[in-house]
């Protein structure tokens, strides 16, 4: 198992690189990878690491290292794969909403691609008939997920081929002769319950059979992970078990072996990552006492966009006496990171580490406010490396052109 790493670890990084910096644990996402191996080593599985969750080069170079293929939700996701040294059968790009132009570049890159419309999948096969394999992403109408922002299989969601518009579908199959070997679907992020999984099997199974060259079956991401101590994940081991059975009946029925895919984000990266910050100023107010702290909402959106928990550890006085704190950021907007938090005692110059910042984290940062993005670092082997050097003023203005 790959061990924490300690708060004087942590603390040498920030004091090396600064603050507020990223630092994800290598070993603990090729840690999370073999869980998933392990689970469904009895199955016909593949994984595809959701990049969106994060995309620094050396995570993407390590993913492919350790042997897990990558997903890609935009063509320049596919283009930093390619860049990565993934090779085009291990990439798969599943759209959202894009234009038919980008399918066309990764058709042409050679990527396989799941395709999320109607009016996209009838001009790919007005393209490309039966000479090129190609995905279909459906709705599969269930609501799942931790909450409502990221749940995205339900009847009022924008993903997927609504799936009652199955005959619409086949209509555009026949008649543009396409080849379609892979049925998709994600029914959101932070699923506990592995009979939703189950549920999105029956689905699709329901319909294989309308698809006599189906070879796959996926069914995205969304597996879940502890934000705090006792919290419920998505049973892997559970799921294994189920999928295997499932695949196996569906093989003994119809005579047809299918390959599952799953997409996994947050399940590779989340706990491998952490973000230091240091805490600039203490507010002792009349209702609580603010930590404003030198990173905000610009560089870590989640606690505010999903409401998500995060443990955050006083790693300067981690024995200090337990104390209630807001933990605010340092941006001009209410970006709170945890209100009413009793965290072990808080001075000015603290460094306080937010965990399971690894997945969505450094990936939805901005330049709001003109505040620099923060440094990455990745620990391989004992060992921290720089990976992203902190902003400089230059890359404030570096892609604007001065005519005043
Ligand atoms: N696959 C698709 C199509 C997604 O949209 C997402 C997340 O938004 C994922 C996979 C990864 O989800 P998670 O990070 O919850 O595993």
């Amino acid at each position: 198992m790959a061990e924490q790493l300690s708060n004087e670890f942590l603390s040498e990084v920030a004091n090396e690189f600064g603050t507020p910096v990223y630092v994800y644990h290598a070993e603990k996402i090729k840690e999370q990878y073999h869980k998933l191996l392990d689970a469904f080593k009895h199955s016909n599985t593949r994984f595809f690491y959701a990049c969106k969750a994060l995309t620094n080069i050396n995570v993407l170079k390590y993913i492919k290292e350790i042997g897990c293929n990558i997903d890609c939700s935009s063509i320049n996701e596919v283009m930093l794969a390619l860049h990565a040294g993934f090779a085009k059968e291990n990439i798969l790009y599943t759209s959202n909403n894009i234009s038919f132009s980008e399918i066309e570049t990764a058709q042409q890159l050679g990527v396989n691609i799941n395709i999320d419309s109607i009016s996209n999948l009838e001009k790919f096969g007005k393209k490309f008939g039966h000479t090129y394999p190609v995905g279909i992403r459906l709705r599969p109408n269930i609501m799942a997920g931790g909450n409502l922002k990221i749940s995205t299989g339900h009847r009022d969601s924008k993903f997927g081929i609504p799936l009652e518009q199955i005959d619409e579908v086949l209509r555009v199959v026949k008649k543009t002769n396409l080849r379609i070997t892979d049925l998709h679907i994600h029914t959101g992020s932070e699923i506990k319950d592995v009979e939703v999984f189950a549920k999105g099997i029956e689905v699709l199974f329901d319909i294989a059979q309308y698809f006599p060259e189906l070879e796959i079956i996926d069914l995205g991401g969304g597996f879940k992970v502890a934000y705090k101590p006792g919290d419920e994940v998505t049973d892997i081991e559970l799921l294994g078990k189920k999928v295997k059975e499932e695949f196996d009946f569906f093989e003994k029925k119809f005579g047809r072996r299918l390959q599952v895919w799953f997409e996994p984000g947050k399940f590779l990266v989340s706990e491998a990552g952490c973000l230091i910050t240091k805490v600039n100023v203490l507010k002792a107010a009349p209702t609580t006492t603010f930590a404003g702290v030198d990173t905000g909402l610009n560089h870590f959106i989640r606690p505010m966009f999903y409401g998500s928990y995060h443990v955050i550890d006083n790693i300067s006085n981690p024995d200090g006496e337990k104390k209630k704190y807001n933990v605010v950021g340092n941006i001009c907007e209410t970006d709170t990171f945890a209100e009413h938090r009793t965290l072990s005692e808080i001075r000015e110059g603290d460094l306080l580490v937010f965990r399971n910042a690894g997945a969505y984290g450094f990936e939805m940062a901005s330049n709001y406010n003109s505040r620099f993005k923060p440094a990455e670092v990745l620990v391989k082997d004992g060992k921290a490396h720089l990976i992203r050097r902190r902003d400089v003023l230059d890359d404030l203005l570096k892609n604007q052109i001065e005519i005043v």
